[in-house]
């Protein structure tokens, strides 16, 4: 069932007919930060969807950087989407992690959708008609990837979904959802099937609201989704989505993932360093305190020790590598986990440099206190304790520790 991989080596974006014809990838992403900017603190305060970044990654073709020319998409590179998430989470995460997700969801489609859904979906994705969410997590089993308790029913020549998802980021805004579903003949709970609904295909029902810590322009609403679907829109065949799940939806989520966290806690530190470089900075801060110099050091350290990580992880998925093994598995976690809790410290670390104004208070250009609300999730986006348990096993599989 495995189609066109991801074209990991080369970037030669084709032109998008009547949209920025000449335009870099790096361009389009520009332009869509710049929008993102100019509505940050209205979607942070009121915890709304970015809708005029949406409508920019739409226009300018970005939510088909995966998509191959053929189909009219950017025929991105996993390194094409690095820089995208990077350059989209220094100016906001959760717009960095709406497009992160997207493009991990729209490689499971080029990788494993079978005709003609595929060619439909791909087109579609180019044209930037498609934003895909994702619902995997389910009541009951938190963030257990590999299992599923929704039953998908058949039910004479169509497929019934009726799955409660407790946190679904973009939503209320999604053309399309893939949903994990209990596979209709399965024996145990990790007989799970992936599945893609269209918008019109569900009756789309929120059960309640979104008003958390941080992450609050990624609008994750606990949602009740409930429809039909043919046969044909089953991605790979039934009970194969742990076989998607290692080898695409792992991978490029915690790749996606940690660059968009990263492109946070750079963009946080740039706005320290800028303050601190600034005339009137020179005169608030003392530079030749030693406090201060350790501080500002270990935190590039930290970020820079991630950027190593996800470029070697960048590299391990150049050609046709086979991700599923032990090594190659524990490598992509540890990116994951490391992201994860470094992006996060380096972050509060800057907190104790800066201080109470620069550090703490909403209104200062740092943007630290967003920055570390945000951070704060990434823990938790399928969390840490679960990947340590996972890895652990993964060790014990791994008596030589042979490294990816
Ligand atoms: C901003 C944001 C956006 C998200 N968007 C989406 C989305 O679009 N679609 C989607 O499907 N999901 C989404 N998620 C959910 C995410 O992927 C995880 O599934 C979810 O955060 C896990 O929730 P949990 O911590 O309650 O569950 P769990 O993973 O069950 O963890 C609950 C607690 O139990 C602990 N724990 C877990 N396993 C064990 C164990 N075996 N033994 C002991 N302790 C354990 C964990 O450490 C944690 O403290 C999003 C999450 C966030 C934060």
């Amino acid at each position: 069932m495995t189609t066109t991989p991801l074209n990991f080596t080369s970037s030669q974006p084709p032109a998008p007919k009547g949209r920025q014809a000449s335009a870099s990838v790096a361009e389009r992403v520009a332009s869509v930060a710049h929008v993102a900017q100019e509505h940050l603190e209205a979607t942070d305060r009121d915890a709304s969807f970015p809708r005029h970044a949406l409508r920019q990654m739409r226009s300018t073709g970005l939510l088909g950087l995966l998509v191959p020319a053929e189909y009219g998409g950017l025929a991105g590179t996993v390194g094409d989407l690095i820089d995208a998430s990077m350059a989209l989470g220094r100016v906001d995460m959760s717009v960095g992690m709406i497009f992160a997700m997207h493009c991990q969801q729209s490689e499971a489609i080029v990788r494993y959708a079978a005709s003609p859904l595929r060619e439909d979906l791909l087109h579609r994705l180019a044209a930037g008609d498609l934003y895909l969410a994702s619902v995997t997590t389910e009541p009951g089993k938190g963030g257990h990837l590999f299992r599923s308790y929704a039953p998908l029913h058949e039910s004479g020549d169509a497929l019934r979904i009726d799955r409660v998802a407790p946190i679904v980021t973009g939503g209320a805004e999604a053309d399309g959802f893939l949903i994990t579903m209990r596979s209709p003949h399965a024996t145990a709970d990790h007989h799970v099937s992936l599945v893609y609904a269209h918008r019109h295909q569900l009756t789309v029902e929120g059960s309640g609201v979104w008003n958390p810590m941080g992450m609050r322009a990624s609008h994750s609403l606990p949602l009740t989704l409930t429809g039909s679907i043919p046969p044909h829109q089953v991605i790979g065949e039934h009970g194969a989505f742990h076989r998607i799940a290692q080898s695409v939806f792992g991978p490029l989520a915690h790749i996606g993932w940690s660059a968009v966290w990263l492109g946070t806690a750079a963009g946080a530190l740039s706005r320290v360093l800028r303050l601190l470089r600034d005339p009137a900075g020179r005169k608030r801060f003392d530079l030749g305190s030693e406090l201060l110099m350790t501080r500002l050091s270990r935190a590039r350290q930290r970020l820079d020790t991630v950027h190593a990580l996800l470029r070697r992880t960048e590299s391990l998925m150049a050609g046709d590598t086979d991700v599923s093994g032990t090594s190659s598995q524990l490598l992509l976690n540890s990116l994951k986990i490391t992201a994860a809790e470094e992006c996060y410290r380096a972050v509060d670390e800057l907190v104790d440099a800066v201080g109470l104004r620069h550090g703490y208070l909403r209104d200062s250009p740092t943007r630290l206190e967003k920055s570390l609300r945000d951070l704060r999730s990434a823990a938790l986006n399928y969390s840490n304790d679960r990947l340590h348990l996972a890895d652990g096993q993964l060790c014990l599989l791994d008596p030589d520790v042979r490294f990816a």
